[in-house]
């Protein structure tokens, strides 16, 4: 019998958030302290949820009532989706995927770009690639299933991101059944629009969480950083594991725990390996990556678990200014390297 995860999942994401608006607005009552406007430490903040991406967005501001940012927020996520989509017609990946335009515009061409770059970095553990596999899974069903090992065999032939090829802003590829899946790195890219665009426009203190890609603006309003937690696999309760002191940073989370069924016993998450068409199979959990940039979270986040524990850890402590926790199947912690010298961090 299949179990669908996806309910559940959301209803941690939302009670996850909660427990960590509360924990906010309690720090931020205690600590009326600086005087800055959008900063100035009062009680004051606005926080809206939605759905996008398919996935919980809720944007937070601190310091003010006002709501309107937050709608221009959503109705940019509606514009990212409507253009970075895999499966929405009419996006610029479901043109290219289907070969009705070559050409993409200047924003999907950067993502693009990016994609190519932690696909190289990853040896294809990460690969954008994935759309002729990914496109055969579909964990979101009401009654999900395993697609036929031919048919996934098959669809592995299309995959490998050195099929595609740019020349400025136009892309070509040279199988022509190979498909553009920018799902693992586009939360993270448009977490980053997001907050351009509210900082634009004076944002000095705010949390951006979509889906589990949390990116703060500032620190909170009493000047002390967000402390986001970094939820226990699997918790009914979203339960903290660790928490993370930041300010101005992106925390992302890729885990097993979220979009997955079972099948005649048999465990299948969405994080997918490149090199079988199914499920990645090593002993984690989630990881965690600290980044200045969401993009470079989401995307990491994503290769790490399929890299798998050590090959995952050494990229990441190959990097500059990148830190990761991963969560084993024993409920153990690993910190990168240089973690626990650069955050104050915290197992409750
Ligand atoms: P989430 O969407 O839960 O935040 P990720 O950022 O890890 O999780 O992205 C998972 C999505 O990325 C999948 O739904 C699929 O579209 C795509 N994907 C799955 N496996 C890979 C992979 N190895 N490389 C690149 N993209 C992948
Ligand atoms: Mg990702």
């Amino acid at each position: 019998m299949n179990r669908v995860s996806y309910k559940r999942g959301f209803r941690l994401i939302l009670l996850f958030t909660a427990f960590f608006l509360v924990s906010q607005s309690f720090a931020a009552c205690k600590n009326p302290s600086s005087e800055k406007p959008g900063n100035n430490g009062s009680n004051q903040q606005v926080s809206k949820t939605s759905f996008f991406l398919n996935t919980v967005v809720t944007i937070t501001l601190y310091g003010t009532e006002d709501d309107s940012l937050i709608e221009e927020c959503f109705a940019l996520c509606n514009e990212y989706e409507k253009t970075l989509s895999r499966t929405l017609r009419g996006s610029e990946i479901y043109d290219l995927n289907h070969r009705t335009k070559d050409t993409v515009s200047d924003e999907t061409l950067v993502l693009i770009k990016t994609g190519l770059t932690y696909s190289v970095l990853s040896h294809g553990a990460f690969d954008i690639t994935i759309g002729a596999c990914s496109s055969l899974w579909d964990f979101t069903a009401q009654s999900p299933v395993v697609p036929d090992q031919k048919s996934l065999s098959e669809a592995l032939t299309h995959v490998g991101y050195e099929k595609l090829s740019l020349d400025q802003n136009r892309i070509s590829f040279s199988d022509d059944q190979t498909l553009i899946d920018l799902g693992a790195i586009a939360k993270g890219y448009i977490a980053d629009r997001i907050k351009d665009f509210l900082a634009e426009n004076g944002v000095t203190s705010a949390l951006i969480d979509l889906g589990g890609n949390v990116l703060c603006i500032g620190s909170k309003p009493d000047g002390s950083p967000f402390r986001i937690g970094i939820q226990k696999p699997f918790d009914p309760q979203g339960t903290p594991m660790v928490v993370v002191p930041v300010s101005g940073w992106s925390v992302v989370t890729s885990g097993i725990y979220e979009r997955y069924f079972e099948e005649a016993g048999k465990f299948y998450h969405h994080i997918l390996n490149p090199a079988t068409g199914y499920p990645c199979e090593n002993n984690l959990l989630s990881v965690t990556i600290l980044s200045e940039h969401s993009v470079d979270g989401d995307a990491l986040s994503t290769a790490c678990f399929s890299l798998g524990l050590d090959e995952g850890m050494s990229l990441i402590d190959s990097l500059d200014e990148i830190y990761a926790v991963f969560v084993t199947d024993d409920y153990k912690i690993h910190y990168s390297e240089k973690l626990l010298e650069r955050f104050a961090v915290s197992e409750p």
